[in-house]
C-alpha cells in the first residue's frame, strides 16, 4: 500500500534553561493511504512532540535537529511558513485533547466551521459554505443540526464540541488527521460513539489518521497498525492484531497488562509499570526503559539495541538478540517464530 507520510530519523528537541531536552530521539515510521496508525506511550515518550513536528506547530524553543518528514512528495522539514498554512487544515488536520482550547468561545461554532472553509476555498459563496457546514454536522452526528450551528461552544457537552472539532478537521476533506487524544477527557461511552464516529468517517472519506493516545486499549478499538513510543524512541511496531497477540517489547508487555479486559482471569489485578520515564535532558546510553525493565542486563543500561525486524513487526530489546540467554529470556521463543517467518 502506497504510503502518504514517511517520517525518517526524526529529532526534535527543546532549548530550555536547564538545557537541551532531546523529545524525539530519532523516530522513523511511515503512514499508508486510508490507515489508522496508533501512536502509543506514556507523557514523555515523545509520541506528541512527532506529531507536532509534521505539522511545524512547535514552541520557539524547538529544533528540529534532523530527519525528514515526506508528505505526498515534500519534505515538511523544508517547506516554507507559507507553504506549511497551506498544508495545515487543509491537506493535514489535527484534533486536539481539549477542544474548548481550540473554539473561539465568542464565535458560533457554524461560522468556525464555515471560516476554516473559506481560508481555502474563498471561491465558495456564503450558502455553499453554510450547506456544507450542515452537512459535516449531521454527518458527526450532531443532533438538531440546523439549529445548533448558531450555538457557542459553552451551550455543547464536552462530547459535543469534539464532534465539532471533527467536523472542523474534516472540512476540507484532509488527506491525513492527525487526532491527539482527542477522547482522553470524555466518558467511556461518549469516547466509544467518538472512536465509532472516527472510523466510519475513515471509511468515508479514505483519509488516513494517526491516533495519538497513551491507552492501548483505544488503540485496539480503532487503529490497523501502532508504533509505541518511549524516551523519544520506537520500542516496537506492528500491526494491530499481532501486537496483542505476539507483543515482543518488555515495555509493550507492562501497557498490555494495565489494559481492563486483556486479562481473561478477572481475579487478576491490573498491573502498572513502576518507576517513571527517563529525564530527557540527559537521556541514558542504552536501552531507555532498563530502569524500569524487569528483565535488564548489564548491556542494556550501556548501549541502545538495534531492531529486529520481522515482515511488519519490528522492536528494539536486547532480549530479541541471538546471544541472549534462552534461559533468561521470555521472548526467546517468540524471537524464534519471528525469525522463522523472515526465512
Ligand atoms: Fe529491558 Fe534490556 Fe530489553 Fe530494554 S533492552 S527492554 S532494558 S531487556
Amino acid at each position: 500500500m502506497d504510503e502518504i507520510l514517511k517520517v525518517e530519523g526524526l529529532k526534535t528537541s527543546f532549548m530550555t534553561s536547564s538545557g537541551e531536552v532531546q523529545a524525539v530521539r530519532g523516530v522513523s515510521f511511515g503512514v499508508r493511504k486510508g490507515e489508522i496508525l496508533g501512536i502509543v506511550g506514556e507523557s514523555g515518550s515523545g509520541k506528541s512532540v512527532t506529531s507536532m513536528t509534521i505539522l511545524r506547530l512547535l514552541a520557539d524553543t524547538a529544533r528540529i535537529k534532523e530527519g525528514t518528514i515526506r508528505f505526498e512528495g515534500q519534505d515538511l522539514t523544508k517547506v516554507s511558513e507559507k507553504e506549511m498554512r497551506a498544508i495545515r487544515g487543509q491537506k493535514i488536520a489535527m484534533i486536539f485533547q481539549d477542544p474548548m482550547s481550540s473554539l473561539n468561545p465568542l464565535v458560533p461554532v457554524g461560522k468556525q466551521v464555515a471560516e476554516i472553509m473559506k481560508i481555502h476555498h474563498p471561491e465558495m459563496k456564503p450558502e455553499q459554505l453554510k450547506q456544507r457546514t450542515l452537512e459535516l454536522f449531521e454527518q458527526v452526528r450532531i443532533p438538531e443540526a440546523a439549529k445548533r450551528l448558531r450555538s457557542y461552544p459553552h451551550e455543547f457537552s464536552g462530547g459535543m464540541r469534539q464532534r465539532v472539532m471533527i467536523a472542523m478537521a474534516l472540512a476540507n476533506r484532509p488527506d491525513l488527521l492527525i487526532a491527539d487524544e482527542p477522547t482522553t477527557a470524555l466518558d467511556v461511552t461518549i469516547q466509544d460513539q467518538i472512536l465509532k464516529q472516527l472510523r466510519s468517517l475513515q471509511r468515508e472519506y479514505g483519509t488516513s489518521i494517526i491516533f495519538i493516545t497513551h491507552d492501548l486499549g483505544v488503540v485496539a478499538e480503532l487503529c490497523d497498525r501502532v508504533v509505541v513510543m518511549y524516551g523519544g524512541l520506537i520500542m516496537e511496531e506492528a500491526p494491530i492484531e499481532e501486537i496483542f497477540a505476539n507483543p515482543l517489547h518488555p515495555y509493550t508487555m507492562g501497557l498490555l497488562a494495565s489494559i481492563p479486559g486483556v486479562h481473561k482471569d478477572k481475579s487478576e489485578r491490573l498491573q502498572s509499570i513502576a518507576g517513571s520515564p527517563p529525564d530527557m535532558t540527559s537521556p541514558p546510553a542504552g536501552c531507555p526503559f532498563a530502569p524500569r525493565c524487569p528483565y535488564a542486563r548489564n548491556i542494556c543500561a550501556a548501549e541502545c539495541p538495534p531492531y529486529v525486524q520481522a515482515g511488519g513487526h519490528r522492536a528494539m530489546c536486547w532480549l530479541l538478540q541471538p546471544d541472549a540467554p534462552a534461559e533468561q529470556n521470555p521472548l526467546y521463543g517468540k524471537l524464534a517464530a519471528a525469525e522463522k517467518e523472515v526465512q
